[in-house]
């Protein structure tokens, strides 16, 4: 790994902020309904060393009921939360012992790469987004995956036609350059306190102890299991014993413990430039499949310079003005700011809050499906394609744009991009949609904020759930498939953004978020879900600033991703009568995204949310409870 450029020095904030939310209805604590705990610290200490798959041992967690999830939590002196109560309580453990906001995001991060190890992890890669209190500026680190020097726009392709989409998620050849350990290093150089060690410490004792299995891990280890008994070095770790394990047995890592320790001795150089590096790279080019497996697995591309070569980038975040607030979201190679953005600003043409729900629901729908007909077009690695993110990002484009939203009809979908040019006036012609890129359902988000004021919102990937499929032997960790986030074939008429290249990071959907108000932070916020973050980010806002939901409740609340497809997936709770009568067409999807958030209310205190169902519940904890 290259040293970034744009890292600062250690930033140690000092003054506490006062910070208030007050002009924003339903700035407020949920009622006492919800639970006011969820520190989650009588989770901590238990057991001893386990043994793998179940036994445990003394100072470990004991097989039974996996910890309590706790989805609201209001308080003082900082806040996490995330998909899971290990990593909530353990970034907790860090603000407790007067670390920040970025050191309490990496070591949940570090802690979710034990427990969500098929979501995230440093086989992977992400975008933190932080609010740095010390110079009252939102700043972003990209640290994505990157394809290989060797790898080409058609990388995909045989025999003129791509790929089935399945046989490159398990494949050497999916596997890009993991940003995450930079990503890792970079956040705490430029704004934490610890050390790496330091910031690695309680998620290596989880890796060491083990957790305790939970329903969600269970079932998508059992989604994996044919696949991950291809790979012996997959089938030992996830598979023990040959079988799924059981909810409330205890889950050992004590390789990734040593991977850990290996980062936390030697610094991420270790996997960029070390042994680490080699074994990566055997490990993608010639995949560790099971003798006798018929599974088509095809080698990666990977060089060890490919990994030395990478770095993250210190990006400038994007930015548009909603109704007085700021919203601060991740640039490209992500899509997530720009088409978060860009539906905000077409939804500012009307007030949402005066319309009735059929209403303000089709002009959400009809915002978000042109936005991404502009994000399939236009959006790509920077470095690669030129992305014209001022003018999409634009009041005169966003008014363009928003012209074409009939309020008694549905547009006919795929709506067609726009011209993001410059010139602004009257409805144009239609022009060619689409976007053939499947993407996954996986990932994870996760938001801290400290005392000080510091906030981080980090969406964290390895693309689908299980990555690759395949453990780097003897490391503990899975690589990731980011790189089946290219489109494999022109989807653009010639002009496709987001084809493979040599170096190119493939576009996300990934939309970790801040909100300021008056130039203090107000939320922040992100999920999961592939191209589904997009719409889960932009519903909640939309929910919260406009439909008068409190944060908790915006979250909560039905789901429906409108992408500009034929069809508009939605859960079973969103109300679709108003809107099958303007014409939009539904189709069912149990469960969008995976959101975490947290509000700063007024006199400092802290609201931190997690979903209360979907993935079987997330983990929103404060450092002192209390309203
Ligand atoms: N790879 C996806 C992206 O970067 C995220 C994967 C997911 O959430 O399923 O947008």
């Amino acid at each position: 790994m290259r040293t970034s450029t744009l890292a600062r020095p250690l930033v140690v904030v000092a003054a506490a902020l006062a910070l208030s939310a007050g002009a924003l209805p339903g700035s407020a604590a949920p009622p006492d309904t919800a639970p006011d705990v969820g520190d989650g610290a009588e989770l901590d200490g238990r057991g001893g060393p386990g043994g793998p798959g179940g036994h445990p041992g003394p100072g470990g967690p004991h097989p039974g009921r996996p910890p309590a999830k706790v989805p609201v939590a209001v308080g003082s002196g900082g806040a996490v939360s995330t998909v899971d109560p290990d990593a909530t309580r353990v970034g907790l453990d860090v603000l407790r012992r007067g670390g920040n906001a970025v050191d309490a995001a990496v070591a949940a991060a570090a802690t979710l790469g034990v427990t969500e190890p098929y979501s995230a992890g440093i086989g992977g890669g992400g975008f933190l987004v932080v609010y740095d209190a010390a110079s009252g500026t939102v700043q972003t680190v990209d640290g994505r995956e990157t394809a290989p020097a060797a790898m080409g726009a058609d990388a995909f392709v045989e025999d003129g036609v791509a790929i089935p989409f399945e046989e490159a998620v398990t494949s050497g050849l999916s596997v890009g350059v993991p940003g995450t350990p930079a990503t890792w290093q970079a956040a705490l150089d430029a704004w934490g306190t610890l050390s790496l060690r330091d910031a690695l410490a309680g998620a290596t004792r989880v890796a060491e102890r083990g957790f305790v299995v939970d329903r969600t891990f269970a079932e998508q280890t059992a989604q994996n299991a044919d696949r991950f008994a291809d790979f012996p070095s997959t089938a030992a770790l996830f598979l023990p014993r040959g079988a799924v394990p059981r909810v409330g047995s205890v889950l050992r890592n004590p390789d990734l413990a040593r991977t850990y320790r290996l980062l936390a001795r030697d610094g991420v150089d270790a996997l960029y430039t070390g042994r680490l590096a080699q074994e990566i790279v055997d490990t993608a080019q010639t995949p560790p499949v099971a003798p006798g497996s018929v599974r088509v697995v095809r080698p990666g591309l990977l060089e060890t310079a490919d990994l030395a070569a990478y770095d993250v980038v210190h990006r400038e975040p994007t930015h548009v003005g909603y109704r007085g607030l700021d919203v601060y979201g991740m640039a490209p190679p992500s899509s997530g700011g720009s088409t978060v953005g860009e539906a905000l600003n077409i939804l500012e043409t009307v007030d949402l809050g005066a319309l009735d729900e059929t209403q303000s629901l089709h002009h959400y729908i009809e915002a978000a499906s042109l936005a991404f007909a502009d994000r399939n077009r236009w959006v790509g690695d920077p470095a690669f394609v030129d992305v014209p993110l001022d003018e999409l990002l634009s009041d005169g484009f966003a008014a363009e744009r928003a012209c074409l939203i009939d309020p008694a009809a549905a547009l006919p979908k795929p709506v067609a991009p726009g011209s993001p040019d410059g010139t602004y006036g009257d409805c144009p012609p239609g022009a060619d949609p689409g976007d053939g890129s499947p993407e996954g359902t996986s990932t994870t988000h996760l938001t801290t904020a400290d005392r000080w004021g510091n906030v981080v919102a980090y969406t964290l990937t390895i693309e689908s759930t299980g990555g690759s499929g395949i453990v780097v032997p003897g490391r503990g960790f899975l690589l990731n498939n980011e790189l089946t986030d290219f489109n494999f074939t022109d989807t653009q008429n010639g002009a496709d953004p987001n084809l493979p290249g040599p170096g190119k990071r493939p576009r996300s959907s990934m939309a970790p978020t801040i909100v300021l108000q008056d130039g203090r932070p107000l939320l922040a916020l992100g999920s999961p879900g592939g191209s589904t973050i997009i719409t889960t980010v932009l519903q909640t806002l939309v929910n919260r600033v406009d439909l008068g939901m409190r944060l908790d409740e915006a979250v909560a609340a039905p789901r429906a991703t409108p992408r500009n497809g034929t069809s508009i997936q939605a859960e079973p709770d969103f109300p679709r009568t108003g809107l099958e009568a303007l014409g939009h067409v539904f189709a069912d999807n149990p469960e969008i995204g995976a959101a975490t958030a947290i509000e700063l209310l007024d006199r400092g205190k802290l609201l931190s949310v997690a979903e209360p169902e979907r993935r079987g519940g997330g983990s929103a904890g404060v450092v002192r409870p209390g309203r």
